[in-house]
């Protein structure tokens, strides 16, 4: 089915989704289910060789950005223009945050974000140091602006405005912008709250229209999931299980993790399994496509051989934004039967 005609559809769902239970029971509110394909890290691959195919065949996907790498210069990863092209093509573009952290790497809350105990270097009084208690460090900042990330204590005594984290012994070393009392040097750690907001903020600064997060390594926690809904609509998790209109969440919104050994009919099994046969939503989660960047990079022939199908069968393809709208349409019937989802066998 065409998408423009599918999505225009959808009062005609909803109206549905109001009959009585048996009726609602006897029919499925998607027929054919809905399939959707992310595409995680913002990598070149992506607009290389997934848009390609994707127009050539009249469908769309969405493609979750880590907001710090598309302004970063390293060419594994699409740049801003590219980005756009993408959104010009009608993909949806989501955060995938800020460094790809994960929420028990550091600090949660901006509350949290104060790194305190400082000591000043007894030879150098530019030069200070405590005891770090995260394992990793998602941007440090005095007064706002970053510091850089240096990688020796040389390095350090040779840039003003820089700081190393000494794993082994988790000692922070900082030679902060402006120096003075240890106790006000008011030195900051990136938050999975600042993860969540300043992604957010930068690529709706670059243009894009942006209301889903994806979750960097697909980890999601109940509170983080609470902080997300301040800045998003929705929210996209892992899990390798469908979504069903009764028992859908927006903000954990499942999806099928894609590796390089899966092959296209695999894929195909699983859309039988859940939209053809339950009227469920697959949503795949695919990395780099058709070369070998990236986390599990997927075959651009295998790609197109599984969209090519499911453009046969008919079956709607959705973005993130658009088919949580219509999970959410349905939902809104309280007489939406709960249906468990499945979760995905084997791999
Ligand atoms: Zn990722």
């Amino acid at each position: 089915m065409n998408r423009r005609r599918f999505l225009s559809m959808l009062p005609v769902l909803a109206a549905s989704a109001s009959l009585p239970m048996a009726v609602w029971a006897a029919e499925k509110p998607l027929p054919l289910g809905m399939v959707t394909f992310t595409f995680d890290d913002g990598l070149v691959s992506n607009y290389n060789y997934a848009l390609p195919i994707f127009k050539r065949r009249g469908q769309v996907a969405t493609a979750g950005i880590v907001a710090s790498r598309v302004t970063s210069g390293n060419n594994d990863y699409m740049n801003v223009d590219q980005v756009r092209e993408l959104e010009q093509s009608g993909w949806e573009i989501a955060s995938h945050s800020l460094t790809h952290s994960r929420p028990v790497q550091i600090p949660k809350t901006y509350e949290q974000e104060p790194v305190v105990g400082w000591h000043v270097d007894e030879k150098d009084p530019s030069h200070f140091q405590t005891q770090y208690e995260y394992e990793r460090i998602a941007g440090l900042y005095q007064d706002g602006k970053p510091l850089k990330e240096v990688f020796s204590l040389a390095e350090l005594a040779a840039t003003p405005g820089s700081y190393w984290l000494d794993r082994c012994i988790a000692e922070l070393h900082a030679r902060p912008f402006r120096g003075g009392d240890p106790a006000e040097i008011g030195i900051r750690a990136g938050s999975y709250q600042r993860e969540l907001e300043e992604s957010k903020r930068i690529l709706v600064e670059l243009g894009y229209n942006v209301d889903t997060y994806i979750a960097p390594h697909n980890y999601w926690t109940d509170d983080v999931e609470v902080i997300s809904k301040r800045y998003y609509a929705r929210a996209c998790t892992g899990r390798d299980s469908d979504n069903r209109p009764g028992s859908f969440d927006p903000y954990a919104v499942k999806r099928f993790m894609a590796h390089s050994k899966d092959t296209p009919q695999s894929y195909m099994r699983i859309i039988k399994d859940h939209c053809l046969e339950h009227g469920g939503w697959v949503v795949f989660c695919f990395h780099g496509v058709g070369d070998n960047t990236g986390w599990e990079p997927y075959s651009a022939e295998g790609m197109d051989a599984v969209l090519g199908w499911v453009v046969e069968q008919k079956i709607p393809v959705v973005t993130i934004r658009d088919g949580a709208k219509i999970m959410a349409e349905l939902k809104k019937n309280q007489n939406v039967p709960q249906t468990k989802s499945l979760v995905r066998k084997g791999s």
